[in-house]
C-alpha cells in the first residue's frame, strides 16, 4: 500500500486529528481538531512532514504528490463550487509550512495562490471589488517572488512608497521624507485601483529582471512550485537557528498546508487578526488580541498599520472588535473558550473575518514568558483544567530564571523618556544598537545590548539572541518581536509609539505629546527598557532583584511532593545560606571553606601558617584561625539548624593564598619578621607547573595534617556549641579530591581523634558524616575501597569533568565551542554533564559504592546540580540529592519533579 500523504480537513470529510502533530505539522493537526469541533474553517488538505522529508532527503518530488494534491484540489473545487484557476469564480488558496512544534515566522507562506492576470478580473467581478481583487494580486507577486523566486522582498516597497506619493500629492498633501511617516499619512488601505494596478505591473516587472522569468501563469505551476518552496524553507538559515536555540530536531521536516483562502481585506466589513486566551506576558486570565479592519495575513503581526484592540477597553474611542463587530467578537469569544477546554492550554488564535462571516485559521499553544507559564499552570489547576503534575511539566525550568530578572526599584525617581506595550516582563539596560548585525557584535565584545527596531522581522532572530533586551516603535502584544521576545526571554518593550526609529542612520528620536523631539538616541547609547510596565528610559536605572511570586511559590510546593531528589545549595556564608533557605533549598551540599580564609583579616595567619618553617609554627598560626572557622561554621550551622551542612576541607593549591605583588610580599615578611628573600624563596618553592593536579585537596592534609585537624576543631566545635544552644545540627566532613581508600583512612583518624577529644571537652556527642567527594577517574573506579571508609560520596562534577576528558575549564574556551559546534560533544560538558563519559564513571562508581555499603548518602555538588539535563540523569542514577548555587535551587527543584515524573511516567495527558 502507498503511504498516504494528504489529509483533508472541513467540509465534512476532517481525516487529521490534533493529536497527529509528527504527521501534520501543529498547524495542520489543529486545523484538522477545529474542523472536527465544527469550528469554522477554511476547507484544505495538509501533505505531511514525511513527504517533506522525503523531498529534502532526496531533492525528487515524492513519487504521486502532485497528482495527489491535484484530485484534492479538485474535491476542494467542487465542494466550494469555486474554480482554481477559473474566470468564473476564481478558487484562491494558500500554501502554508507548519512543522511539529510552532516556529512563529520562520519557515514561508504563500497566500493568494491562483491569481493571475485573468482570475484578478473575475475575482473583481465576482467579489464586486477592483480594488480588493488587485490587493490580492499585488500582495500574491511580492510573497512568491520572495518565497519562491528568491527575490529580495525588500524590493517590494518602493512601488507601495510610489504609490503613496501619487495619492499624497492628489490630496495636496506635503510629503514627508521619511518612509515611516509616509506610510502613516497614507496607509496601504487608502490606495485604489489604479495605483494597485500600477503596483501590480512594476511588481511584474521586477520579479521578470530579478529572477529572470515571468511570475507563472498556470495556477497549478503556482502551487506546486510554492510547495517546493515551502518544503525547503524548513532548511532556510533563520529556521535552522530557530531549531538550535529551541532545540528542535533537524530530522522533523515541515507538513504542508494547502487551504481555500478567506478575506480579510474584502473591505469594512473584513478584518483579520490575532489573539491569546490569555495574557502570555503576565499569564492573567483575560482574552485579548489585536486586529485590522480590511486587511490580511500578515498585516497585524507585521506592524505595518497599527492593530486596534479586541476587547472593548475605557480608551480605544470605539475601535475595538466587542464595538465595531459585535457578533463576530462573541463568536470569536465563544470559540476561544472552547479551544482552552479543549487543549487545556492558553492558545493563539488567527482569525478572519470575510464581509462579516468569522473564520478561524490557526490556533496553537501560545508562546508566553516564563512568568506567564508558571501563572497559567497554577491557575489552570485550580480551573480544574489539568492536574498539578502536568502544571509541573509545563514550566521550562531552565527559564525559571527569568524570574528572577530585575525589576525598576520601585523608589526610583527617575522619569522615563517614553511608554510603550509590556510585551515581556523584566527590566534590562544596555547599549542602544539599531540592527541585528551591530547586535551581534557588540554582544560579541560582552557589551550588553538593547536591539532597537522600527518593528522586528524574522531577519533579526540572531540579533534578537544576541541583545539582553528589545525595544519597537511599531508593533502590539502580538507582534513577532513580542511573540518571539517572550520565546526566548528576552524582555521586550513594544510599540512605543513616541519613537521614530532611523536605522540606516542608527539613531532615533523621541517624541513629546505635541510631537515634538525630546529626546535623541544614538548607536551606544545607554538605554533601560522595561518589559513589565512598558516603560523606556535613559541611561541605566536602578533595579531591585524581583521575588519568585506566589504563583511560582504553589508549584514549588507541588514539586516537593513528587520529587525524589533533595536540594541542597552550595554556599560559603551565614548570608548565602538564608538565600538559598529562601528558595527552598534542604542543605548545603557544599562549603567551601577556603573562601573563609581569603577574608581580608584573616589572610595574614593564612600566609603564616603557609610560611611556617616547622609543625610548631604552623600550628600557632592555625591557632589564630581557629576562632574565626569556628564562628563561621557556628554561624552556618545555626542558619540551617537541623538540615545537613556539608563542608569541604581545604582544597586549592596554597600559593594561591600568597602575595604576587612586591609591595605584599614586603609587609608580610615585616609581619613574620623574616626576610623578603625568605618569603620569595618560600613562594618559589611553593610554584607548580600545574597546580590543578599539583598539592592540592586532601595531598595537602596527607602533608600538614595540622590543617585538617584545625578545619575539623572549628567543624565539631561549632556544632557541639549551636546543638547546646538546641539545634540537632547535621554536620558533613568532605575530603576532596581523593583518589584512594588509604588518604581517606589517614584523614578518618585525624577526624576520629578530634572528635573524641572534642566531644569529651564539651560533654555532648553531635552525628556528623564523614565522606568524600568524587573527582578523580580513579576515585569513582575504585568507589567499593573508598566506600569503606566513607559513609556518603558527592561527586564534583566539574572537577571530575576536567579530569576524565583531560580538559582545564579555563582554558577549554579556545577549543571547546568548536566541538560543541561541530556536535563532536552533545553540549558544553561544563553545563551538562557529559553523560556518556563522566555519567559512566558516575554509574560505576554508584554501582560499586552500594555493593560495599549499601546506606551510602549519594549526592552531586559540582555545577551540574542546578542544570536540568543533568538532574534528569542523576534521578535515573538514583541519587538520594543534588547541590547548585542558590539562585538555581527553584530550577533544581522543578527540574527533579519533572525527572521524576517522567521515570514514574506519573503525568496526564
Ligand atoms: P505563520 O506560521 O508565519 O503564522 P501562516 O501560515 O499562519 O504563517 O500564515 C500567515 C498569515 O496568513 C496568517 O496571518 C494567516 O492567518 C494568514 N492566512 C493563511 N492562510 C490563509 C487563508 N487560507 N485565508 C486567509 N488568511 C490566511
Ligand atoms: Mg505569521
Ligand atoms: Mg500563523
Amino acid at each position: 500500500m502507498t503511504r498516504k500523504l494528504i489529509y483533508r480537513f472541513g467540509l465534512g470529510e476532517t481525516e487529521g486529528r490534533a493529536e497527529w502533530k509528527e504527521l501534520l505539522g501543529g498547524k495542520g493537526a489543529n486545523l484538522a481538531e477545529m474542523a472536527s469541533m465544527g469550528i469554522p474553517v477554511p476547507p484544505g488538505f495538509t501533505i505531511t512532514s514525511e513527504a517533506c522529508v522525503d523531498y529534502l532527503r532526496s531533492s525528487a518530488i515524492p513519487e504521486g504528490l502532485f497528482e495527489n494534491v491535484r484530485e484534492n484540489l479538485a474535491w476542494l473545487e467542487r465542494s466550494t463550487l469555486k474554480g482554481f484557476g477559473g474566470t468564473e469564480n476564481p478558487l484562491l488558496v494558500s500554501v502554508r509550512s507548519g512543522a511539529q512544534s510552532s516556529m512563529p515566522g520562520m519557515m514561508d507562506t504563500v497566500l493568494n495562490l491562483g491569481l493571475n492576470d485573468r482570475t484578478v478580473l473575475a475575482l473583481a467581478r465576482h467579489s464586486r471589488s477592483e480594488r480588493f481583487a488587485f490587493d490580492a494580486y499585488r500582495r500574491l507577486l511580492a510573497m512568491f517572488a520572495d518565497v519562491v523566486l528568491d527575490v529580495d522582498r525588500g524590493l517590494f516597497d518602493a512601488p507601495m512608497h510610489e504609490a503613496r506619493r501619487r495619492i499624497a500629492r492628489q490630496r495636496d498633501l506635503s510629503i514627508p521624507g521619511e518612509l515611516e511617516a509616509l506610510a502613516r499619512l497614507v496607509p496601504d488601505t487608502v490606495l485604489g485601483v489604479p495605483e494597485l494596478r500600477a503596483v501590480v505591473e512594476d511588481y511584474k516587472a521586477i520579479i521578470r529582471s530579478h529572477a529572470h522569468q515571468a511570475f507563472p501563469d498556470s495556477p497549478h505551476e503556482q502551487l506546486e512550485a510554492t510547495i517546493v518552496a515551502v518544503f525547503k524553507s524548513w532548511n532556510n538559515p533563520r529556521a535552522r537557528l530557530y531549531r538550535a536555540m529551541h532545540n528542535i530536531p533537524e530530522g522533523w521536516g515541515t507538513a504542508v498546508n494547502v487551504q481555500a483562502m478567506v478575506f480579510g481585506n474584502l473591505g469594512e466589513t473584513s478584518a483579520t487578526g490575532v489573539a491569546f486566551t490569555r495574557d502570555p506576558s503576565t499569564g492573567e486570565r483575560r482574552f485579548f488580541g489585536e486586529w485590522l479592519p480590511n486587511a490580511q495575513g500578515e498585516d497585524v503581526v507585521a506592524g505595518v498599520r497599527t492593530p486596534l484592540a479586541l476587547a472593548k477597553a475605557p480608551d480605544d474611542n470605539g475601535s475595538s472588535l466587542e464595538e465595531l463587530m459585535r457578533e463576530s467578537y462573541q463568536e470569536l469569544f465563544a470559540i476561544q473558550a472552547k479551544l482552552e477546554q479543549r487543549f487545556r492550554d492558553m492558545q493563539d488564535i488567527e482569525f478572519t473575518i470575510e464581509a462579516g462571516k468569522l473564520y478561524l485559521l490557526q490556533t496553537r499553544n501560545g508562546k508566553r514568558s516564563a512568568r506567564a507559564s508558571v501563572r497559567i499552570a497554577v491557575d489552570m489547576v485550580g480551573e480544574g483544567l489539568i492536574h498539578p503534575d502536568e502544571a509541573i511539566l509545563r514550566v521550562d525550568p531552565e527559564r525559571l530564571q527569568e524570574l528572577l530578572f530585575p525589576a525598576i526599584d520601585p523608589r526610583s525617581t527617575t522619569v522615563p523618556l517614553a511608554k510603550g506595550i509590556a510585551a515581556s516582563p523584566g527590566a534590562v539596560t544596555g547599549r542602544a544598537v539599531f540592527n541585528a548585525d551591530d547586535a551581534q557584535a557588540y554582544a560579541a565584545k560582552n557589551e550588553a545590548v538593547i536591539l532597537v527596531r522600527a518593528e522586528t522581522s524574522p531577519e533579526d532572530l540572531h540579533g534578537m539572541k544576541a541583545a539582553k533586551g528589545i525595544l519597537t516603535a511599531r508593533g502590539g502584544a502580538t507582534s513577532h518581536a513580542a511573540v518571539v521576545a517572550r520565546g526566548m526571554g528576552r524582555p521586550c518593550v513594544s510599540g512605543c509609539a513616541a519613537l521614530n526609529v532611523d536605522h540606516v542612520a542608527a539613531r532615533m528620536t523621541v517624541h513629546g505629546a505635541d510631537g515634538s523631539v525630546v529626546a535623541t538616541i544614538v548607536q551606544g547609547d545607554t538605554l533601560t527598557i522595561d518589559g513589565s510596565s512598558g516603560k523606556v528610559y535613559r541611561g541605566a536605572v536602578e533595579t531591585v532583584a524581583a521575588e519568585l511570586g506566589s504563583e511560582m511559590e504553589i508549584l514549588l510546593k507541588w514539586t516537593d511532593r513528587v520529587r525524589r531528589l533533595r536540594v541542597r545549595a552550595n554556599a560559603d556564608t551565614p548570608a548565602q545560606a538564608e538565600k538559598a533557605l529562601s528558595f527552598g533549598a534542604e542543605g548545603i551540599g557544599l562549603c567551601r571553606t577556603e573562601h573563609m580564609f581569603f577574608s581580608e583579616e584573616r589572610i595574614a595567619a593564612v600566609r603564616e601558617m603557609i610560611l611556617a618553617r616547622d609543625v610548631a609554627a604552623r600550628k600557632r598560626a592555625l591557632d589564630k584561625l581557629l576562632p574565626f572557622q569556628t564562628r563561621d561554621f557556628a554561624q552556618l550551622f545555626r542558619v540551617m539548624k537541623e538540615r545537613p551542612v556539608n563542608i569541604r576541607l581545604l582544597d586549592p593549591p596554597l600559593h594561591e593564598f600568597l602575595p604576587k605583588e612586591d609591595a605584599q610580599i614586603a609587609q608580610l615578611a615585616v609581619a613574620m619578621a623574616v626576610s623578603v628573600s625568605d618569603v620569595k624563596r618560600r613562594i618559589a618553592e611553593l610554584y607548580e607547573y600545574n597546580p590543578m593536579l599539583g598539592h592540592r585537596g586532601v595531598r595537602l592534609g596527607i602533608t600538614f595534617p595540622e590543617i585538617p585537624e584545625m578545619q575539623v576543631q572549628a567543624i565539631l566545635d561549632a556544632a557541639c556549641v549551636v546543638k547546646k544552644e538546641g539545634y540537632d545540627v547535621h554536620p558533613e566532613i568532605m575530603i576532596p579530591l581523593a583518589f584512594s581508600a588509604a588518604e581517606l583512612l589517614a584523614m578518618r583518624q585525624i577526624v576520629d581523634a578530634v572528635a573524641h577529644e572534642t566531644f569529651q571537652r564539651h560533654g555532648i556527642e553531635v552525628k556528623f558524616k564523614f565522606g568524600t567527594m568524587i573527582e578523580l577517574p580513579r576515585a569513582a573506579l575504585l568507589a567499593d575501597q573508598l566506600a569503606q571508609q566513607a559513609e556518603f560520596f558527592s561527586f564534583g562534577t566539574n572537577d571530575l569533568t576536567q579530569t576524565t576528558l583531560g580538559v582545564s575549564r579555563d582554558d577549554a574556551g579556545s577549543f571547546l565551542p568548536v566541538y560543541v559546534e561541530r556536535q563532536m560533544l552533545p553540549e558544553d560538558p561544563f553545563v551538562t554533564l557529559d553523560i556518556e563519559g563522566v555519567g559512566e564513571l558516575m554509574r560505576i562508581a554508584v554501582e560499586k559504592s552500594r555493593v560495599a555499603h549499601g546506606e551510602i548518602s549519594l549526592g552531586v555538588c559540582g555545577e551540574h546540580g542546578g542544570d536540568p539535563k543533568s538532574i534528569e540523569f542523576f534521578e535515573q542514577l538514583g541519587l538520594g540529592y543534588v547541590s547548585c548555587s542558590p539562585f538555581r535551587v527553584p530550577i533544581a527543584r522543578v527540574a527533579a519533579a519533572q525527572a521524576a515524573l517522567r521515570r514514574t511516567k506519573r503525568y496526564w495527558h
